[in-house]
């Protein structure tokens, strides 16, 4: 069996050929990078959040914009480095003016994240957002609820690699229109210390 790296570098090659994306010429007219993954290969912590904002398909890397700065003022308040984490989003290309993923935009990328979980094995699991979160709720046959009553409550859930916890948060972003949203997100984040 090859290493984990060697396994989600294969998913990166994957998603770089991944010609028949609905969002493979929105990539390419704009020269823009696919966002796949990053952090530690063996985590047991891993982040799902939406699809890369501007500056990440110019850079190639997850949140490097201002929901980025949140994400890294989160981290710090629990003493977690992004090197401790594994971060990917459920959409690895750019979405045209950072609209909506539709469904079979989710549907399309799904089984890159699928194959990103079974590599990792994370004991837990951070949905960042309502669409990662529905994505995985769904994935588990368990009922969606709005954000605003489940973000921050843990759920067991079972997967192909056994059992995990399931922690649905709020995306970065939210603060960034309703700052006093941090203090509950700080807060939420205060479980992963555990
Ligand atoms: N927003 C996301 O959902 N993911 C990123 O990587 C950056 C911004």
């Amino acid at each position: 069996m090859s290493s984990n790296t060697d396994q989600l570098r294969k998913i990166r090659d994957q998603v770089i050929n991944f010609t028949s994306s609905p969002l493979y010429h929105h990539r390419t007219q704009n020269h823009y990078l696919p966002v796949i993954g990053e952090g530690n290969h063996h985590a047991s912590i891993i982040f799902i959040a939406e699809a890369p904002g501007i500056q990440e398909a110019r850079t190639g890397h997850h949140f490097v914009g201002p929901s980025g700065q949140i994400f890294d003022q989160l981290l710090n308040s629990i003493n977690l480095k992004r090197q401790d984490i594994y971060l990917t989003n459920i959409i690895k290309d750019k979405l045209p003016q950072n609209r909506d993923p539709q469904s079979q935009e989710i549907k399309a990328y799904a089984p890159f994240l699928l194959n990103q979980l079974q590599i990792i094995k994370p004991k837990t699991i951070v949905t960042l957002g309502r669409f990662s979160t529905n994505y995985l709720l769904s994935l588990c046959h368990q009922p969606i609820k709005p954000l605003s009553q489940i973000h921050g409550q843990p759920i067991t859930i079972s997967t192909s690699y056994g059992t995990s916890n399931h922690i649905p948060m709020f995306h970065p972003s939210a603060a960034l229109y309703n700052p006093s949203l941090i203090s509950q997100m700080k807060q939420d984040f205060l479980i992963l210390k555990n």
